[in-house]
């Protein structure tokens, strides 16, 4: 089981395997698959393996998968064609509506996107 695992949590669960997904890239610490409801032509979910539950939660013991998912952002979006840009979104508790309790950023992209962001 993976460390960081919280039982009640999807995205723990397809970290380790209990849920599929359509992965896109994957390592030790972060792992990255497709929406499956997708809002844009390319939409994936990149996410630490440890459970942390939003960007609130981001501190100076776990911010080095943080540091590490951003790093391999550009590859995972120049692997899915993303060569003319796209948006990284994390949403954060009740106001941004963040329904899974799991850090995890959205890469949209594949289209032209509206300069508003809420
Ligand atoms: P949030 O609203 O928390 O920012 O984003 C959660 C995202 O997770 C949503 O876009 C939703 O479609 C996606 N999602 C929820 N459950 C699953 C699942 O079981 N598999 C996949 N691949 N995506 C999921
Ligand atoms: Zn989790």
């Amino acid at each position: 089981m993976n460390v960081g695992y919280y039982a009640m949590c999807i995205f723990c669960k397809i970290v380790d395997g209990e849920i599929p997904s359509r992965k896109a890239y994957e390592d030790d610490t972060i792992l990255a698959f497709y929406d499956i409801n997708p809002q844009a032509p390319v939409h994936i979910l990149v996410i630490p393996k440890e459970h942390i539950e939003s960007v609130d939660e981001i501190n100076s013991s776990n911010s080095a998968c943080v540091a590490h998912i951003f790093e391999v952002i550009p590859k995972i979006a120049a692997s899915a064609g993303l060569s003319n840009g796209y948006r990284v979104i994390s949403n954060c508790k009740d106001d941004a509506c963040q329904t899974v309790r799991h850090l995890h950023f959205h890469i949209l992209g594949g289209t032209r996107m509206s300069e508003k962001m809420v």
